[in-house]
Parts: structure tokens; C-alpha cells; sequence
């Protein structure tokens, strides 16, 4: 393909891989990004699987390696902070529930764009407003004012992109997993540990707490309940919902509650998935969760982003037709995403039964989960296939 003019709307995971694979073709790339500034931090994610050999690829393991969050393994505990069931990080050769590159969302975003910021433009504080597709060039009106045209926009824009729904309106589908889930830091104390703990409440809810890199510990509180609109209520109806559906709840609750106030990334997402019978239109495409969100649950988020960007990056310097690069991509990445997003409706009650019985018997699970037998069996659900693509070696991004 010619040398493109591309924007990229999105700077978080898929969006900047995109744009350094892009750029090292020698292509124009302009990555706009709706927040004001660099959001650092977040949770954490993990590169597993495809997503690791792309890491690899963009010479990026090392340092991603000693960014992680050197997390050991995950505790399932009781209320007296007892340990139920243990998985170890190594439980499922690295790449089980905790994976052995666990690294912050925003810590991974960072080094993405680091790596890229020579050859890319950012620009933060910026979307698109307006976008029109006249067959030949992509025409964009931004939030700011500015306008621009470019030969290829893609939307690397997460699960609620405005600019996909905009683009491709009611093909839009969003899979909804009955569960919601927030995330906020919170000071770091010694119980905390190098280990995930996860504590299960009855009514099919739990309270876990993941150590960081940071000097800090990330929450993670999440609850059952059909899409009710509540990602959409201010900040402190949010922390008051959470108080009220966590009250008496035991364990370290009481302390991850009186954080909240102070917490200064309280996130509250309904966990659901994006499917779309297609990614692209024209000449703009969807990469990573605005095309296809496989939720948290999966633990294939990051993987899919990270191998979408390279597909779609390879496709477009391979083929001189964006309409075939696209198709391209679309065909390599599809069963992958397929399997990712195969995710049970009931998969969020396994994770956190609803009464003290299902408690008891899913830590029994557990406990047999690393024994002989069961290891295999059990890890094909504690664990994705990450590894389910072969990623093509593309001559035109061995270029520098
Ligand atoms: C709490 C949490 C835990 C997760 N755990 C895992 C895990 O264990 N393993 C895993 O693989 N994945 C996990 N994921 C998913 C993972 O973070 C994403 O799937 C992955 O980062 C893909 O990122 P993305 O770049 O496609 O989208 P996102 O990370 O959602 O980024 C989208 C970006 O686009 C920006 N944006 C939004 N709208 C606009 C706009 N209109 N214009 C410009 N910019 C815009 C946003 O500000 C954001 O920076 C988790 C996600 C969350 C929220």
C-alpha cells in the first residue's frame, strides 16, 4: 500500500500498537485521544498468549517484563482472610487466572506510546466531532474545531466508542453479562501482600485486592445485576450504590468502603461484549474493544487489541486496496475473536455463587483446580486459548 494518512482515535492499548506498527511502515499517523492528558495507572490487565509474541515482536518484552506488577498468584479467602484455594502464577505454565505478564492498563499504555511517540503524533484532549466518507478520502471535523482528511480512520476507541456507534449505528451489539464491576486504588497496608485475594459474599458478589507496582493496591468489587443504567449515575451515587450493596459485608470491606472517598479512579463499568458483523465500512475500520470487546471475564482483552493491531497493521502494507486489507484482517482475526467472546451468560455466577453452599463447593473446585487429572480439564476454563491464531511474519513490518 502507498503511503497512508491515517488517524487513529484512542490512545490506549490497541490504538498506540496500532500506530507504531502503521508508522513503521512510513506511513502518517495522528493517534487523537478523547482524555485531556495521559491517564496513568488503571487495573490490571494481562498480555497472554498472541498478544505476548506481539509484545515480543515490537521489542518490548523486556521492559514490560520489569514494569509488571510481580503479582504470585491468587488466594480465594474467607472472611477471616483464610485461605480457601491457591493458584500459584506458574499454576497453568503462566498463563492461568493471573498470568506471568500482569502489568497496569495505564503502565502498558504508557510504554506503547513511549515507544511510538518518535514517528507518531498524539494529541490529546481531541475527538472526532463530525466524519464524512466521500469513497476517496475520510473528512474530519474535531471537537476542537480543527479539520482534516485522511485515507483511512480507525476507531481504537474501547467498548462505549461514540464514533463507532455514530458510524455504524444500529449494527452495533452489545452483549450484556449481567454483571457490574468497579475499580479505584487505595492506600497499600502489609495484609496486602504480593497475592490477589478474592473474597466471596453471598448473593453473588466479591470484594478482591490486587497488590501493585505503584506502592498502592488496587479494588476490584463487583455485583450481579442486569444492565440498570448505573455506569451512567454521578460519581457519588456510584460510591453510595457500592456502599449500599457491600454493607456488612466482612472481611476488609469496611476498609475498601472508607477508600472510596478519597479514591481518585472510582470506574464503574457494565461488563458486557461488543459484537459487530463487521469491522470496517468504507474506509474507516473498529480495532481492539471497539470492534470487539471480549469483557474482563475473558482475560483476552489486551491479546486481542495487541493482535488486531498487528493484523491490521500487516493487511494494510500488504495489500495496495483497503478494502482487501480489511477483509484480510477480518479473516484472521475473526475465530480468534470468536472463541475469546465464548464467554457463558452464567460464567459470572461460577466466578461468585450465590450462597455460602456454592461459596464452599466453588473454593472445592478450586482447591482440585492444580491437582493431576483436573489440571487439564479445569484449565481449559481457567484459562483462554491466547495462543488460538497464527500471526503471519509480514515482510512489510520487519521495516524500520
Ligand atoms: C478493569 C479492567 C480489567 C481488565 N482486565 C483484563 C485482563 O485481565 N486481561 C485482558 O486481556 N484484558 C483486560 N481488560 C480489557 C483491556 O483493558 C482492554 O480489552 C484492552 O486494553 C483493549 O484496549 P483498547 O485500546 O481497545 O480500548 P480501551 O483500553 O478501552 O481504550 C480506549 C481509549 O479510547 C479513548 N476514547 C474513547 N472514546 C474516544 C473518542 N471518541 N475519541 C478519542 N478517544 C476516545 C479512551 O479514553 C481510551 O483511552 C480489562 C479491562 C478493564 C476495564
Amino acid at each position: 500500500m502507498k503511503s497512508q494518512k491515517i488517524l487513529v482515535t484512542g490512545a490506549s492499548v490497541a490504538g498506540p500498537a496500532l500506530a507504531w506498527w502503521l508508522s513503521r511502515q512510513g506511513m502518517e499517523v495522528t493517534v487523537v485521544e478523547k482524555a485531556a492528558e495521559f491517564r496513568d495507572g488503571g487495573q490490571t490487565i494481562d498480555v497472554r498468549g498472541a498478544g505476548r509474541v506481539v509484545i515480543q515482536r515490537m521489542g518490548l518484552e523486556n521492559i514490560i517484563r520489569a514494569n509488571t506488577t510481580h503479582e504470585e498468584g491468587i488466594a480465594f479467602v474467607d472472611q477471616d482472610d483464610r485461605t480457601k484455594a491457591f493458584m500459584g502464577v506458574n499454576a497453568f505454565g503462566g498463563e492461568g487466572p493471573i498470568a506471568e505478564l500482569e502489568i497496569l492498563r495505564g503502565e502498558l499504555a504508557k510504554l506503547l506510546i513511549l515507544h511510538g511517540q518518535d514517528r507518531v503524533a498524539y494529541r490529546f484532549g481531541d475527538s472526532i466531532e463530525a466524519l464524512h466518507d466521500d469513497g476517496e478520502q475520510v473528512h474530519v471535523r474535531f471537537e476542537s474545531g480543527a479539520e482534516q482528511a485522511y485515507d483511512l480512520v480507525i476507531l481504537a476507541e474501547g467498548i462505549g466508542s461514540a464514533t463507532r456507534n455514530r458510524v455504524f449505528g444500529d449494527e452495533v451489539q452489545r452483549r450484556p453479562l449481567d454483571l457490574y464491576t468497579a475499580y479505584f486504588t487505595l492506600p497499600r497496608q502489609p495484609s496486602d501482600g504480593q497475592v490477589m485475594r478474592w473474597y466471596n459474599i453471598p448473593g453473588g458478589r466479591c470484594v478482591c485486592l490486587r497488590p501493585d507496582n505503584l506502592g498502592t493496591t488496587r479494588a476490584l468489587l463487583s455485583f450481579q445485576q442486569v444492565p440498570s443504567g448505573y455506569e451512567k449515575l454521578t460519581r457519588d451515587e456510584q460510591a453510595s450504590l457500592l456502599r449500599q450493596r457491600f454493607a456488612g459485608a466482612g472481611w476488609e470491606t469496611p476498609r475498601v468502603l472508607a477508600a472510596l472517598d478519597d479514591a481518585p479512579d472510582l470506574y464503574l463499568e457494565a461488563v458486557g461484549q461488543v459484537r459487530m458483523s463487521r469491522w470496517s465500512k468504507g474506509r474507516i475500520a473498529l480495532v481492539g474493544d471497539a470492534g470487539y470487546c471480549a469483557s474482563p471475564i475473558s482475560g483476552m482483552g489486551t491479546s486481542l487489541g495487541l493482535c488486531g493491531a498487528y493484523v491490521l497493521a500487516g493487511e494494510l502494507g500488504r495489500h495496495a486496496d483497503h478494502t482487501q486489507a480489511f477483509a484480510a484482517y477480518e479473516a484472521l482475526m475473526r475465530p480468534y475473536v470468536t472463541q475469546a467472546q465464548g464467554v457463558p451468560r452464567f460464567a459470572p455466577r461460577l466466578a461468585s455463587p450465590h450462597s455460602r453452599l456454592g461459596i464452599g463447593l466453588g473454593h472445592a473446585v478450586l482447591r482440585m483446580a492444580t491437582a493431576p487429572g483436573f489440571k487439564r480439564l479445569l484449565g481449559r476454563f481457567l484459562s483462554p486459548k491466547a495462543d488460538a491464531i497464527d500471526l503471519p511474519d509480514y515482510d512489510v513490518l520487519q521495516r524500520t
